[in-house]
């Protein structure tokens, strides 16, 4: 959008998967709207970038629990193609070092941890995940490390609460030509404005004004699709304050996930097609790889937590020694001179995210309920923190643009209102 509109029904803040469902659901309305995003891109925490040649996602990549996913039925009509074979993310850790029987007994253990985390979600207090470990049990790094990935936390800052509300099909798809591809040519059609972050928006008068880096827009709706560090740091400022929204966004943030990508033309000996390992299942700073995935030359790395802050601070030398020393360990030191760093993602020093994905302190399980309440029918909320059940996801973060808007539209109906 090259001119900027001054007045519009229905203003989005925020061009990421949430403000994408938004204008989508929008641009089937009659409704006047715009999106004001503060990137030059769409797609936020999506991200794809072309490296090598080969779509890389530096952010979501997974059309996680694609059977009930919001965006897996647009992808093909939008001429993008699905990769639907399941990984072994933590079914199989034969290729990380275990035997037939540590891998049954890891499996095992995952599933009393589960029966464990449902159970603690019906005590009365909201305790840290963490207390449901068995004391000195041999898969706790593993369990520790899963969260950093899954959750992007340590579970000892984790709601149990809120954890076990997260709903997975177990079905996972990836898009060959990238997530973050597919959410910005989903947005492409939309009315948005780049390079315009908003800085403040004033709720006092009849029209909201929303100041913003390329000037003012006014508006009857405001629906704020931005991740909740912009919220609670009042980057993005309320006028009059919203503290129940700024508490909420504080009970939700952001933590931390990061990849890093590595060339890597060669095939191990006697295992083929893509591989998928975790560096130890003996220490929770640890990553975790895919070898060719989708038959590529590449190595991919995930890793979250802490961890991942500490190497984000580090930088790519550091980051890709440490994933060097754990493939080594796993597959031999040859393996270190087939591997080419090729670029990783620092979401934590992203100023429009400032983290990967929303989870939910003890004791804040209601936050997200709080936070996507819309204010006096004018102020509605989307993004991940949002979603009830698919938090952390681009298709959460999808079905709860699509619900602010349909709020944000009924909300403009004139009222019938009885007569007897
Ligand atoms: C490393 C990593 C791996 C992930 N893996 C997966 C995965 O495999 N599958 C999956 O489903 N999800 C995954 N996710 C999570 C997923 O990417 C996010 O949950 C989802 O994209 C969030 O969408 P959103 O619209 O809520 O927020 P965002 O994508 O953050 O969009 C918000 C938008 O608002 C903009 N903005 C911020 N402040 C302002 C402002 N003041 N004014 C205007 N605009 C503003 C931002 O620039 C951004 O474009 C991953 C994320 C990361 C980082």
């Amino acid at each position: 959008m090259a001119e900027f509109p001054s007045e519009v029904d229905i203003a989005v803040i925020g061009a990421g998967a949430a403000g994408v469902g938004a204008g989508r659901r929008l641009a089937a309305g009659t409704a006047s709207f715009a999106l004001l995003e503060a990137r030059e891109r769409i797609g936020g925490r999506t991200w794809t970038r072309l490296i090598d040649g080969i779509p890389s996602d530096f952010g979501g990549e997974w059309l996680h629990s694609a059977d009930r996913n919001a965006i897996s039925p647009l992808a093909e009509p939008a001429g993008f193609s699905l990769y639907k074979k399941r990984p072994e993310w933590t079914t199989r850790l034969r290729n990380s070092g275990c035997t037939l029987e540590e891998e049954a007994d890891w499996l095992a253990a995952r599933e009393a941890h589960r029966r464990a985390m449902r159970r603690a979600a019906e005590a009365p207090e909201d305790r840290p995940a963490s207390t449901v470990l068995v004391p000195g049990g041999r898969w706790n790094p593993l369990f520790e490390a899963i969260s950093t990935w899954g959750n992007a936390v340590e579970l000892e800052k984790l709601s149990i609460k809120d954890n076990v509300r997260y709903e997975d099909s177990g079905l996972n798809w990836r898009v060959r030509e990238g997530y973050g591809a597919l959410i910005a040519a989903l947005g492409s059609a939309l009315p948005i404005a780049f390079g315009a972050a908003a800085l403040r928006i004033d709720h006092r008068g009849t029209r909201i004004r929303i100041e913003t880096a390329r000037g003012v827009l006014r508006a009857a709706r405001v629906i704020v699709a931005v991740p909740t560090p912009l919220i609670a740091s009042e980057a993005l400022r309320f006028d009059p304050v919203l503290p129940g929204k700024i508490d909420a966004a504080a009970g939700l943030p952001l933590g931390l996930a990061n990849k890093l990508f590595f060339r890597f033309d060669h095939h191990l000996a006697g295992i083929a097609g893509e591989i998928f390992a975790v560096g130890s299942t003996r220490r929770r700073e640890t990553m975790n790889y895919q070898l060719r995935p989708l038959g590529r030359p590449r190595v991919n790395c995930f890793f979250g937590g802490e961890f991942a802050a500490r190497l984000e601070r580090e930088g790519l030398e550091a980051t890709a020694a440490f994933a060097g020393d754990e493939l080594a360990a796993l597959y031999g030191n040859d393996i270190r001179r087939h591997l080419v760093p090729l670029g990783r993602s620092t979401w934590h020093s992203d100023e429009w995210a400032r983290g990967s994905y929303s989870y939910a302190m003890p004791g804040h399980a209601g936050d997200r309920a709080r936070l996507a309440a819309p204010v006096d029918e004018r102020i509605f909320f989307a993004g991940e923190a949002c979603s009830p059940n698919f938090f952390s996801t681009a298709h959460g973060a999808y079905e709860t643009g699509l619900a602010a808007a349909e709020a944000a539209l009924t909300s403009l109906r004139p009222r019938v209102t009885a007569t007897s």
